[in-house]
């Protein structure tokens, strides 16, 4: 909620889904799963998009499964990121960056080899131990205001404050947005990844909404959210990350060395062409979603009635929405694999489909592989490219199911 109009419009129910981090263990196949409705609306007055607050965010974050640092070209991309931010905003070993939900210190770490000092700020402990024996010094809190100004009395104001997809998991984003006005050194700049909601509505990513991402940003309502704090953003760069994503880049209001680029301009009005300020645009997101899911459904029979082994690759949050949106459980996937060896030897959430270890693959030479985070596919099909030994094909989800030759 940033403007408090009542949200009267839909933007898409994917109807009663389980918490997507959840993954079920043996012992607890039998017992019963808290779902909880998956509703996002837009506001008509400032066209956010966004869930209710169904499930308190201490409830998903104080364990959380998603460590970052199993994704690697994902730690590569934030890699080339700490290198560029770093040049480009001349930091050194007087400076201070400070990265909220910093999870496993995949990017902080690269600060750190720099010489530059740093604090990553991570409300899941089990994710921050991980970080602090890596040597990136991190702090066990939700980023707000309070925490804000415990910093600030503290004498830490950082040159530097990096976010990557933590705003749209913010319950309250007003509170986070002010905490980072509140924290930023005059003079300092903060930088923020979000995925696109422009490229979420382009590409029908419907499965990128789950219970854990309250908003879904295009870059005039995240504009107007910034401006609201005191906060301007000046520059935006578009990312391939997790589907299109934007990074941007904010100052204080009033710090006026930092003009609004070209690029900024630019894509403000590519939304305006796009509809993103109109509430029609919107309201035909929903049957373009169903359409999705009978593609996907239509596949799927087609391949069973065949006579086809499918399998899945990966255990992400989306690949749980989009099972459980479409129902599809062993019934069309055999198995599903993961890397994290927290998720393999559990079930996924609500569709209780098995989680191995990737070597199951070899062993069991399924005729597909369905990718659940295809936003890692190129990654994903290089590594796994072994499954055309035996005619295996690697299928992508969205927006309508597709064979990868
Ligand atoms: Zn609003």
């Amino acid at each position: 909620m940033f403007c408090k109009a009542p949200l009267r419009y839909t933007f898409i129910d994917l109807g009663m889904s389980p918490l997507c981090e959840s993954y079920v263990p043996a012992e607890k196949l039998n017992h019963m799963e808290p779902f909880y409705p998956l509703h996002v609306y837009v506001c008509e007055r400032c066209f956010l998009v966004q869930l209710e607050e169904y499930v308190s965010p201490a409830e998903i974050f104080t364990e959380y499964a998603y460590f970052s640092s199993y994704a690697e070209s994902w730690v590569d991309h934030m890699r080339r990121y700490a290198d560029a931010i770093a040049d480009r905003l001349r930091l050194g070993p007087n400076s201070f960056v400070v990265e909220v939900a910093s999870n496993d210190g995949y990017l902080l770490q690269h600060f750190v080899k720099r010489g530059i000092p740093v604090l990553g700020i991570e409300p899941a402990a089990n994710v921050a131990k991980v970080a602090v024996e890596k040597g990136v010094p991190t702090l066990v809190k939700f980023f707000g205001e309070r925490t804000a100004r415990e910093l600030v009395a503290n004498g830490r104001q950082p040159d530097l404050i990096c976010g990557a997809n933590v705003l749209a998991q913010v319950p309250d984003v007003n509170d986070f947005v002010k905490g980072l006005a509140i924290l930023l050194k005059p003079g300092g700049v903060v930088t923020i990844e979000f995925p696109h909601l422009m490229r979420l509505m382009a590409e029908t990513q419907f499965d990128t909404i789950y219970h854990e991402h309250f908003s879904y940003f295009s870059f005039h309502a995240a504009d107007q959210i910034f401006a609201a704090q005191g906060l301007r953003l000046y520059d935006v760069e578009e990312l391939t990350t997790h589907g299109g994503s934007l990074r941007v880049y904010a100052r204080h209001a009033a710090d006026e060395s930092k003009p609004l680029t070209l690029r900024a301009r630019e894509l403000r009005q590519r939304e305006i062409d796009a509809g993103l300020t109109r509430l029609e645009t919107y309201a035909s997101f929903g049957e373009r979603v169903k359409e999705t899911k009978r593609k996907l459904l239509e596949f799927l029979i087609a391949a069973k009635r065949s006579g086809k082994t499918i399998a899945g690759y990966g255990a992400p949050g989306k690949g749980n929405t989009l099972l459980n949106y479409c129902g599809i459980r062993t019934d069309f996937l055999d198995f599903t694999v993961d890397r994290n060896k927290y998720k393999q030897g559990k079930f996924l959430p609500g569709t209780h489909v098995p989680i191995h270890d990737p070597d199951r693959i070899r062993e069991a030479k399924p005729d597909y592989v369905l990718i659940l985070p295809w936003n890692f596919k190129d990654e994903i099909v290089k590594q796994m490219s072994y499954i055309r030994e035996w005619g295996g094909k690697f299928v992508i989800p969205i927006p309508e199911a597709r064979v990868i030759e």
